[in-house]
């Protein structure tokens, strides 16, 4: 019985493969199989350098526009020199490429590009694979200042061979960027003494660690980063001297004791924080930017003699015309720019609106604004608008121009029904009015810029100024400088502007069609 029950068993149908038609497969789904993932093998990868990135990379255009450049200058000073030992130095036209590159990419810091040189193609492509160390790169950065300087210039001669700058107009605009500093690292002079103090005491702390301790890395780390804040707190305490030199009260005088070269700026976007004032020349032809100075001003009103300066020094010739928004605009700039033959545009002041928050602190209404009384030449005399006189009265004289104030008589304005609206606080005198005895140059400024064509060259003031800044902040990120101290700052403002004209160099190139390879000098 039990060989038939085996027999029988035997001859049972054998179980078919599931397919997705079968209806047992809805019921009883497999599970499904995907192609499997080895993350511990070893592999070996041809990767052929050259063709990282594509022909017409902005990585390419750059390293041959920095080869067109003469790097004498960082050359120049290199130790390690053919059939000599030692250790070959890292190339200038290396460094200079990676990091206009880099700011091209809105990447400011030296650690982040030495972590792009493992894994970023353009930066692999730059570099042919190897990892540029972050230390070689920052202090390559601040190094060379007369170099950068050269070669802003040269990077201009070349733009100006081209025939991309004209000096026909130039713009001048200032833009504040933020410095490297918190806004609470201000001290007076008692703050900085104090932790001038706590470094002290921190360093004997540190010299008694015992040695077996710390490394010698972070022994040298650690001296370092002494050296560097007792140096800081110094300048902290020079800058101090000289706000107090400038007639900053002494008790109230306060410096960065991170950045004590950084100003409390206001922004134009709102709000103070510490900042430098980056002043910008663009030329309105084709918008390269010819000349760049940072300062620690917080108004621009004195950066228009200097920025023509440096355009002249920069390029040998002054701009033919220069356009410069409302905070350029002064008697002394007017004045200066006739004296130097340069034509001058600029807004012309409200007189409606000027002084209006004054006019409010002392009550006067603005229906008795100084420009609704009316100046009779003939009689020189002002005529208010109750129609009384006010006439001349005295004179005081300023450096570069002279005042002419007009009275009315005290008894005509105590009896006046407007007086309340006109001059509410006056108990002793009746109401003045200043007349500003102008020069012919400031009435000359002042007619022309009635004219259309003067105010249609203005109105494009902001699109061909602000371009640059504009690039600098939002494609470069430049909202806040990564170095600290005034030189430094200069030195990465350059960085910011050269890897701005270069890149514009490449579009108007490509945008004028002409081939790539003939741009950058294959052709
Ligand atoms: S207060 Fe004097 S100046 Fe003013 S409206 Fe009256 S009269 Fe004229």
């Amino acid at each position: 019985m039990a060989g038939e029950q085996a027999v029988l068993l035997d001859l049972e149908p054998k179980q078919k493969e599931q397919t997705p038609g079968d209806a047992r497969y809805a019921a009883k789904p497999a599970k499904p199989r995907f192609e499997p993932i080895d993350r511990e093998q070893l592999s070996w990868r041809m990767v052929n350098v050259d063709r990282l990135i594509a022909e017409d990379h902005p990585a390419r255009a750059i390293w041959e526009f920095v080869g067109k450049l003469d790097l004498s200058a960082y050359t120049s000073t290199v130790r390690a020199v053919e059939g000599m030992a030692g250790r070959p130095s890292l190339n200038p036209r290396l460094l200079i490429s990676m990091w206009i590159y880099a700011y091209s990419d809105g990447v400011g810091s030296a650690r982040a590009i030495e972590r792009l040189c493992a894994c970023d193609p353009a930066y692999q492509w730059l570099t042919g694979t190897e990892v540029v160390n972050a230390h070689s790169l920052s202090d390559f950065r601040v190094a060379h200042e007369a170099g950068l300087k050269e070669l802003f210039v040269q990077v201009l001669a070349l733009l100006s061979s081209d025939g991309l700058i004209t000096l026909e107009r130039v713009m001048q605009d200032g833009t504040k960027i933020r410095a490297f500093a918190a806004s609470d690292s201000f001290r007076t002079e008692k703050g900085i003494q104090a932790a001038i103090q706590a470094a002290q005491e921190h360093v004997d702390a540190v010299d008694q660690t015992p040695e077996e301790e710390t490394t010698r890395r972070a022994i040298k780390a650690s001296e370092r980063a002494k050296r560097e804040r007792g140096q800081r707190l110094q300048s902290a305490l020079e800058e101090l001297g000289k706000l107090q030199e400038d007639g900053k009260d002494k008790q109230k005088a306060r410096v960065s004791t991170t950045d004590p070269e950084a100003r409390v700026m206001k922004h134009a976007e709102g709000g103070f924080a510490p900042s430098y004032n980056v002043q910008l020349n663009t030329d309105a032809a084709n918008g390269v930017v010819i000349a760049v100075d940072v300062t620690q001003a917080g108004n621009d009103v004195q950066q228009l003699t200097s920025g023509v300066d440096h355009v002249e020094q920069n390029l040998g010739n002054k701009p033919r015309q220069v356009v410069a928004d409302g905070g350029y605009v002064s008697r002394n700039n007017i004045i200066e720019m006739q004296s130097r033959g340069v034509d001058f545009i600029g807004p012309q002041s409200d007189d409606a609106n000027k002084g209006k928050h004054l006019y409010q602190c002392r009550g006067i209404s603005l229906e008795y604004h100084n420009s609704k009384f009316v100046y009779e030449s003939d009689e020189n005399r002002y005529v208010c608008p109750q129609g009384q006189f006010l006439p001349y009265d005295s004179k005081s004289e300023r450096k570069s121009f002279v005042i002419l104030r007009y009275r009315a008589e005290k008894g005509v304005c105590q009896a006046c029904p407007a007086k309340g609206q006109c001059c509410p606080k006056n108990q002793k005198a009746g109401r003045s009015i200043n007349r500003i005895s102008e020069f012919p140059e400031v009435l000359d400024f002042r007619e022309k810029m009635q004219t259309e064509e003067a105010r249609e060259v203005y109105r494009q003031r902001s699109q061909v100024a602000e371009t640059p800044n504009l690039w600098i902040k939002a494609k470069f990120k430049l909202r806040q400088f990564r170095v600290r101290g005034l030189r430094k700052v200069g030195m990465e403002a350059l960085w910011v502007c050269i890897t701005y004209n270069i890149r514009l160099w490449i579009r108007l190139r490509q945008g004028t069609k002409m081939a790539f390879a003939e741009a950058i000098g294959q052709g």
